[in-house]
């Protein structure tokens, strides 16, 4: 774990849109789901969509959904934020968590 914070940090730092606030994030396990199970949609699960690359822009598709790990509210992420190259930012109403995908785990900052 302490390996995985240092990372996050490292990342966190060299990241312009979540870094330079002096926020450390939590962390939260990423689990897959194979199949489009709503009920199963738990916080920090993502979904690769059936289409991926086929919605959204040529350069930047979305890619899966992802319910946030904060709220658990559904969202479309692109390829980029999947990779990890673009943050998020929670579309629920009551909840504006951000969070990044960073080598397996969600890193996130809880709303206030
Ligand atoms: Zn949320």
């Amino acid at each position: 774990m302490h390996t995985i914070l240092a990372l996050t940090r490292a990342i966190v730092n060299s990241n312009s849109m979540v870094g330079n606030r002096g926020v450390i994030p939590m962390i939260a396990d990423l689990n897959f789901l194979d199949e489009w199970i709503p009920e199963q949609m738990e916080p920090g699960t993502m979904f690769l969509l059936d289409g991926a690359g086929e919605l959204g822009k040529a350069e930047n598709p979305y890619w899966a959904v992802l319910a946030c790990p904060a709220c658990g509210a559904l969202g479309l992420i692109t390829r980029q934020q999947c990779a990890g190259l673009e943050a998020m930012i929670c579309g629920s109403e009551v909840c504006s968590a951000e969070y990044f995908l960073a080598d397996g785990y969600i890193c996130y900052r809880p709303p206030n």
